[in-house]
């Protein structure tokens, strides 16, 4: 019987089982026939860099950086500046990928065209279920993104589910500045980007309802100029995220911020948490409840998933006069874009005395 299942190759799902190689034996089952391939804009900030491998990071990753974010709002512009990199805009194919290798490196196994389709518990063991195969192990981790057939398994499910639609065209941007546009009239919880990617301008959105007529709407965009598009639904919420054997990481826990719907970092800090309770547990030979696991990634996590989710309500139900006085206070701290961390943007604001005190 394997020590360790992971269903799910995405950089969640490898990063994990390049942690737990080292010192158990692990299977990752992904549906696909290779890693990559995700809708995603791959814009990191430099605390995801700093864990990623030196493996990982090698060139090719990094297709362009950027100081800070301008936001748009009813006809005024609010500037976010930090003195050196404040994200990276990376080659998400590239990172997957190579995060798959990293983890075969360690001694993971990777079974690529293997799609979960159920998952069952028995006394001893987790059995996954593919269309050839059932794997058993004493340890299960669903890393299988938004619609997770493990988090299904254990009732575990988001909030609400956002769409997160890109379309990039050949038009080079090497500018350093993301910018956004929050137009309640069309998008009531959400917002439009655009991201320079250097040889590649990226075009996108978030929220319900949201479809690629709007994003070409807004931004304008001809289907000639359109050189690739994609979408997928963005989790958002608190889940449960453990059972007797089982651990849910990643897009599959909701562990994405709750306003951008950015998850990279977020699902890779608790990877980490994960990583340790599974070898922990393994050492002991006790499977029974992985609760420490949830105790250890909500002591990162939680306080900005739940504040952002707060915001997110405020945001929708707010009327568009009250929301502009209060981005004239977020206004008035711009000189502070230095104090901002985007990883955790929602705390880091009101810490700063922001303007929700
Ligand atoms: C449009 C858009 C833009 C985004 N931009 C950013 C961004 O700029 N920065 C950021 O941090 N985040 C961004 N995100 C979010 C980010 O993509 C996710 O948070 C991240 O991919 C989560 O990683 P994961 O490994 O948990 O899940 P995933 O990347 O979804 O990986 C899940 C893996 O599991 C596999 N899988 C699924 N089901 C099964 C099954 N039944 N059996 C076997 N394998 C299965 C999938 O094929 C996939 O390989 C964006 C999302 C969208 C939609």
């Amino acid at each position: 019987m394997h020590d360790l299942t992971i269903v799910g190759a995405g950089p969640v799902g490898s990063y994990l089982a390049s942690l737990c190689a080292k010192k158990i034996g692990v299977t990752v089952l992904e549906e696909d026939s290779e890693a990559g391939k995700k809708s995603c804009s791959g814009l990191v900030s430099p605390r995801l860099m700093e864990m990623l491998p030196q493996a990982v990071k090698k060139s090719g990753l990094v297709e362009h950086m950027v100081k800070g974010a301008i936001i748009h709002f009813m006809g005024k512009e609010f500037e976010f500046r930090k003195s050196g990199t404040a994200a990276y805009v990376l080659d998400r194919d590239a990172l997957d990928k190579r995060l798959a290798d990293y983890a075969l490196s360690k001694g993971a196994e990777i079974r690529y065209g293997e799609k979960a389709l159920s998952v069952s518990f028995s006394r001893d063991c987790a059995s996954v279920k593919t269309a050839r195969h059932v794997f058993e192990s004493k340890m299960l981790a669903g890393c299988d993104g938004a619609r997770s057939v493990v988090s299904r398994s254990l009732g575990s499910k988001p909030n609400e589910v956002l769409n997160g639609i890109i379309a990039y065209t050949d038009v080079s941007d090497n500018s350093d500045n993301v910018e956004m546009w929050f137009d309640k009239s069309l998008v009531k919880d959400g917002f439009f980007w655009k991201i320079p990617r250097g040889d590649q301008t990226e075009f996108g959105c978030i929220g319900h309802a949201l479809s690629f007529p709007v994003l070409k709407k807004f931004f304008s965009l001809d289907d000639k100029v359109i050189s690739g598009r994609s979408a997928s639904p963005v989790p958002v919420g608190i889940a449960k995220t453990y059972a007797d054997r089982t651990i849910l990481v990643g897009d599959a826990a909701c562990q994405t911020k709750p306003w951008s719907g950015g998850g990279i970092t977020y699902g890779m800090i608790a990877a980490k948490c994960a990583a340790e309770t599974i070898c922990k547990a393994s050492e002991k030979g006790k499977f029974d409840g992985f609760y420490e696991y949830e105790s250890l990634w909500k002591e990162k996590l939680y306080e900005d998933i739940r504040a952002g989710i707060m915001m997110r309500e405020f945001y929708k139900d707010l009327e568009l006069k009250a929301l502009g006085s209060i981005m004239d206070r977020i206004e008035s701290m711009k000189h502070k874009g230095d104090d901002i961390d985007f990883d955790f943007p929602v705390s880091s604001i009101m810490k700063m005395g922001g303007f929700l005190l």
